[in-house]
């Protein structure tokens, strides 16, 4: 049941859906792409000024020394501070303002925010600025209707999630905008679809392995150690032994879609001997460089991840051991799943059933985003990821958000805020 407070501020959210709406179409028509970056400090500023005439202290954060950070492509994060009574918690809504390429096959200008249909079309619109809108507004609600909120609301818009977030909640992070004993709940706005939670994500290890043979003429290949030859061999140990040992292995956590709840590896690049491109040579390749991505689980150590590797490619090195290898980590994203009796979840999932309709399951994401900096440089436990828009859009053509998920999931934000934070 909903209180009568309660539901005069859901009543204005339908009041307020043009409004929304037209802010939602604003963004999307700043084409926040990246890579590499572009019109950041445009989008960050729009953000800013309707915080600001909402009511917040707004702040803006340039990541002094990211390498992305150039003159050419600016970073830019917006954080807006409510002040509610004091003293309270904190609930921060982040959400990221950039946005994949376009790409190929769309009917609809990509970045025109065409409303048809009750949608929204464009690139982002799901992933993930219709997140950054209904958090904008839910928040406003409460506070048209007069209600002040015991403890603080935050909004933050920050850069490059779809690049791995350095530059946005991993600076904000590492640089203590973003601290375990300032912010005690964080909802990321991402699209997860609007009826269900998103606790965490599996961890991401990246590693290239560089296989060192030895050249010799193309037309004696005998006397030489081919590179590439010793790749096929190792992606061919990887497939036929590793893959079925990862793939009986799987996660407690919620992973969906369920096929990825066991490891999984992935061949994301190889490159050896001469350019493919280039003038040819009678060679045998005596370099051979491959990048995998292992996605491992919360039960999986690095470690152990890592040694499995290594195990792997000197048992093939024993059997022919005329070549050496070295492997290079390139990033390590540790697992991260907020408990699902914390607070927030559970209060999330009262108002998602109340205002949506059906009881959100609570899942994990086979990706990573944001919610690992939260997590593991922030520190902060109480982290789900929530927002308006269907996952499975995301990066797609012809990209839209539901006009009708976008007014549900902010209702439901506004419960959660007005519950955690005691509006009265
Ligand atoms: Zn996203």
């Amino acid at each position: 049941m909903l209180t009568l407070t309660e539901q005069k501020v859901i009543d204005r959210i339908d009041g307020m859906a043009d409004e929304m709406l037209g802010f939602l179409r604003d963004l999307v028509r700043i084409p926040t792409v990246n890579p590499p970056g572009e019109n950041y400090v445009d989008c960050a500023r729009l953000i800013g000024d309707r915080l600001k005439s909402f009511g917040y202290r707004v702040e803006y954060v340039e990541p002094e020394g990211a390498p992305e950070n150039t003159s050419r492509y600016p970073r830019l994060n917006v954080i807006g501070h409510l002040e509610g009574r004091q003293p309270g918690p904190t609930l921060h809504f982040n959400g990221h303002l950039d946005v994949v390429p376009a790409g190929a096959g769309w009917t609809v200008d990509p970045f025109e925010g065409v409303v048809r249909d009750g949608k929204i079309y464009g690139r982002g619109v799901t992933d993930q600025k219709a997140g950054i809108a209904a958090s904008i507004f839910a928040v406003e609600a409460i506070r048209r209707e007069g209600i002040r909120l015991r403890g603080s609301v935050e909004q933050s818009a920050t850069v490059d999630e779809e690049s791995g977030g350095l530059a946005g909640v991993g600076y904000l992070s590492q640089a203590g905008y973003f601290n375990r004993d300032r912010i005690d709940y964080v909802i990321i706005t991402e699209p997860l679809n609007h009826d269900r939670i998103c606790l965490g994500h599996r961890g991401v290890y990246w590693f290239g392995v560089d296989i060192h043979g030895k050249s010799a003429h193309g037309s004696m290949p005998f006397l030489g150690v081919s590179a590439i030859d010793a790749m096929a061999r190792l992606i061919d140990r990887i497939d036929r032994e590793l893959k079925p040992r990862l793939n009986r292995r799987v996660t407690a956590m919620p992973v969906e879609p369920p096929e990825a709840r066991a490891a999984t590896i992935n061949v994301n690049s190889i490159s050896g001997g001469q350019a493919a491109d280039g003038m040819q040579t009678p060679c045998v390749a005596d370099l051979c460089s491959a990048i995998f991505d292992r996605r491992f689980l919360i039960e999986e150590d690095l470690d152990g991840v890592r040694r499995e590797i290594v195990e792997l490619i000197e048992e093939l090195r024993l059997e022919d051991p005329v070549w050496n290898w070295k492997l290079n980590d390139l990033l390590v994203v540790h697992p991260t799943m907020t408990d699902p009796r914390a607070e927030l979840v559970r209060q999330a999932a009262a108002a998602i059933e109340q205002t949506v309709g059906t009881r959100p399951p609570l899942i994990a994401s086979p990706g990573t985003y944001d919610q690992k900096h939260f997590a593991r440089i922030a520190g902060i436990e109480q982290c789900i990821a929530y927002g308006p828009g269907l996952l499975d859009l995301a990066h797609q053509a012809d990209e839209f958000c539901r006009i009708d998920h976008l007014i549900a999931a902010g209702k439901a934000m506004a419960l959660t805020t007005m519950r955690l934070l005691d509006g009265c």
